[in-house]
């Protein structure tokens, strides 16, 4: 039976969180800001969220000890990582009241749950198979060519994901993979993507940051824009509706992201779901008066749910290892002076101390008096950071 929350958490509690990348750094600043104590378990000793945290716990996620020795010093658990093993959630929740749960975080880690998932809340998904045999493999239908194989687990930022345009490709592209399993998505033609992020309570309220516009180079979140610029508002209302169906439908508490496919034709088609903040949520910490972070500690301590409201028009752009290479391929610093002394930038890092091409090191946030000038400082910053 998984622990509950007799009564709100007030602050001067202490919170736990799985996982020690970024998204745990800035619930960390969330929940120390609102006066709460927290707790990282992460096995590297110098990560993002346990450099910022008063306690850390160096596990991992699958280390008994470590889990009870988060669930000692903590009243209330969260994940930031995707990929913490459900089962270690699940050992938490016998101790200790755990958001989002096990069995939610489960179907968000399997593509072939999610997608199925989706489907039983009547919510599009792109047209999909299955892939865990040679049999399946051979089964798949044309309609599907050419489409994108994603490992069933285990990917992000466009990593675990081959384009095919045929038969033998894909084949060759799931001997690659290993014959792990997978799922092959037909290749959709997308006119936008936007992301949902909601929160949800214990009690079922659900509110939600406004609707992010979201651009990604190389598979990876690049830009998000908010408002989003190029979505009708309708469209943006129905994302909003299947997100909160498809939370609501797991009996989720926590923070959810949804991201979705506008396609050419205007249809909107789920894309996938994570079980915590989102890349595409970073904005709200400056240009909404409640961030995704904020959300992620009031749904684990039990607390109201407000609904954020956007003060701000505001562009967020990755700040990826690569900037920190010039052409020659020396490592150097951004030009920090330069993007600082421009108006409404606000520069997050999340200190790592290696940049690598592709690994997310941070990210600027530009709010200002209208979308268009945020736009324009964003396209300032971007050529100052070269
Ligand atoms: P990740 O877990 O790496 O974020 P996604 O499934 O979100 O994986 O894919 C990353 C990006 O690849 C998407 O944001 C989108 O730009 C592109 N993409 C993924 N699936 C499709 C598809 N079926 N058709 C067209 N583009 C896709
Ligand atoms: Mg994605």
């Amino acid at each position: 039976v998984p622990a509950t929350l007799p009564a709100p958490l007030l602050p001067g509690a202490t919170l736990g969180v799985m996982g020690g990348g970024q998204l745990g750094r800035m619930f960390v600043h969330a929940a120390q800001a609102m006066g709460y104590a927290t707790a990282v378990l992460e096995a590297d000793a110098a990560s993002p969220a346990g450099q910022a945290s008063q306690h850390q716990v160096l596990a991992a996620y699958t280390d008994a000890q470590g889990l009870a020795q988060l669930a000692d010093l903590s009243t209330a658990i969260t994940t930031e990582f995707e990929n913490v093993p459900a089962q270690a959630l699940q050992t938490l929740a016998a101790q200790r009241f755990v958001a989002p749960a096990a069995a939610a975080v489960a179907v968000c880690q399997d593509r072939a749950a999610e997608k199925a998932h989706f489907q039983s809340c009547g919510v599009p998904c792109a047209p999909y198979a299955v892939i865990e045999s040679a049999e399946q493999l051979a089964a798949v239908a044309d309609e599907l060519l050419p489409g994108i194989l994603k490992t069933a687990r285990l990917g992000y930022d466009g990593k675990g994901q081959a384009r095919v345009r045929n038969r033998d490709e894909l084949a060759a592209a799931w001997a690659a993979m290993k014959q792990a399993p997978c799922v092959l998505e037909k290749l959709l033609p997308l006119h936008r993507e936007i992301s949902v992020v909601l929160a949800r309570g214990i009690d079922g309220a659900c509110v939600e940051l406004p609707v992010q516009q979201n651009l990604h180079r190389d598979g990876i979140l690049a830009v998000t824009q908010v408002p989003a610029p190029d979505v009708p508002e309708a469209l943006q209302r129905q994302a909003v509706d299947c997100a909160r169906s498809v939370a609501a439908s797991l009996q989720y508490v926590g923070v959810l992201c949804v991201e979705f496919f506008v396609l050419a034709d205007g249809r909107l088609v789920a894309n996938e779901m994570a079980p915590r903040p989102h890349n595409s949520g970073h904005y709200s910490i400056d240009a909404c008066d409640v961030s995704q972070f904020e959300l992620q500690v009031r749904t684990m301590a039990g607390l109201p749910l407000v609904s954020p409201r956007l003060h701000s028009p505001s562009v967020m752009l990755n700040l990826l290892g690569d900037l920190w290479f010039d052409a020659q391929g020396h490592e150097r610093d951004p030009a920090w002076a330069g993007v600082l002394a421009l108006p409404g930038v606000h520069l997050h890092l999340y200190g790592k101390a290696d940049p690598r091409r592709g690994r997310k090191m941070g990210h600027l946030t530009v709010t200002a008096a209208s979308a268009a000038q945020a736009r324009a400082t964003a396209l300032q910053a971007a050529d100052v950071l070269g």
